[in-house]
């Protein structure tokens, strides 16, 4: 059996990696537009220089997959398109392409491999004294806030948004304003209307100077979901039935943050058992048995405050924060260690998780 994963992210090589060792004899080829696997949720640790995010792809697939190094265009009729024009057979394809960031002209994403590289060379090329503007308060902002003014403690941070881990729990957000103040990051309130070369404009009308602007928001997916005719959401996001199947064409499954799976996140705690649920359906229908619908549940969010400080905070199986929360340097070894979990897990396809909430 042909089967063609796009996209090799966590959701796409937990899928891969799994379906080959419960499926041997299946043909799997692996789509991805680089040579090398990106662990995105070091992407603000390869940026500021304090870690590396990119590992190349081979070592990261089982014997016998198959790689091509291209973007898929377009999915049809048991056919993917790649970008070099060559087509691509399949009896199943599972389409685990991630997410994107839009961010305003003038902004570099942090979100994306390219977008951190870019970054990253700008911030070397930031004399002392300069200024870096982090926008968005969510976790990806203040990890990329914290983890800079750690590394460059020569630059001016701040982090502009209305909101600083409005997730987490009162606790949780009084450590990360507590911790960014000690980095010397300078929270400012509001939203960017307006980039202008190195000012910008609030929504306020209040300007502010910036010689590098970070944009760390995740806010939409890649189009290819919608461009080849799936049903998608007003995001683009993938519409899928309780086994992760898109309700358009149900030889292909949808993983990751590019699916609409109602109560999920955007996280890579959330694509790769979707990856291995993908996996372990694939098999048992290859077996003749029927799909199963997915069920997860979440335990918690971690987040890194530089090298040596963090956030685990609890949360229930629905992603509500509880008042529970770990924070200081066992926080941030134990973000270390998920983070190098996440890695294992799409290498070898050994993921686990817990069953969502009761409905
Ligand atoms: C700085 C940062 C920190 C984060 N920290 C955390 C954290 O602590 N915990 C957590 O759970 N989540 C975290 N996240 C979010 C997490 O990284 C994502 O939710 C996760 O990567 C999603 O996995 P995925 O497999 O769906 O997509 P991705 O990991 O984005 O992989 C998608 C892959 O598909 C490829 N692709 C895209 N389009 C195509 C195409 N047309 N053809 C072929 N391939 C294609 C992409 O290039 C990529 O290689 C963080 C994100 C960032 C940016």
């Amino acid at each position: 059996m042909n089967i063609v994963v796009i996209g090799a992210g966590y959701a796409g090589t937990v899928a891969a990696n799994r379906l080959k060792r419960k499926a041997p004899d299946t043909r799997i080829t692996v789509v991805n537009p680089r040579e090398v696997f990106v662990e995105r949720v070091r992407l603000h640790e390869q940026l500021a220089g304090s870690g590396t995010a990119a590992r190349p792809l081979t070592e990261m697939l089982r014997d016998g997959i198959a790689v091509e190094t291209a973007s898929v265009d377009k999915i049809g009729d048991g056919v993917v398109t790649l970008d070099d024009g060559r087509n691509l057979d399949f009896e199943h394809a599972i389409l685990a392409a991630g997410s994107i960031a839009n961010p305003l002209p003038g902004a570099i994403p942090v979100g994306t491999w390219e977008g951190a590289e870019q970054a990253r060379i700008a911030l070397e090329a930031l004399p002392a004294g300069g200024i870096v503007t982090v926008i968005g308060g969510g976790l990806t902002g203040i990890e990329t806030a914290a983890e800079v003014a750690e590394a460059r403690p020569d630059l001016r941070v701040r982090l502009v948004s209305d909101t600083v881990g409005a997730a987490l729990s009162p606790g949780a957000q009084r450590h990360i304003r507590t911790t960014l103040a000690r980095l010397n990051v300078e929270i400012v309130a509001g939203q960017i209307a307006e980039i202008d070369g190195t000012t910008l404009r609030l929504g306020s009308g209040a300007e502010l100077d910036s010689g590098l602007t970070l944009w760390a928001i995740i806010s939409a997916v890649p189009a290819l979901a919608a461009r080849s005719g799936l049903a998608v959401d007003v995001d683009g996001r993938a519409l899928v039935d309780a086994s992760l199947r898109s309700v358009t064409d149900p030889r292909v499954f949808v993983v990751g943050d590019c699916a609409a799976v109602p109560g999920m996140r955007m996280a890579c705690a959330t694509a790769a058992p979707q990856g291995a649920h993908a996996a372990d359906t694939l098999a048992r229908m290859i077996e003749g048995g029927d799909p199963r619908p997915f069920s997860m549940g979440y335990g918690g969010q971690g987040l890194s405050l530089g090298r040596r400080d963090g956030v685990l905070q609890t949360t229930d199986r629905a992603d509500t924060a509880q008042r529970l929360y770990v924070s200081g340097p066992v926080a941030a070894f134990t973000k270390e260690r998920i983070t190098r979990y996440a890695a294992y897990a799409s290498r070898t396809g050994n993921s686990v998780w817990i069953s969502g909430p009761k409905q």
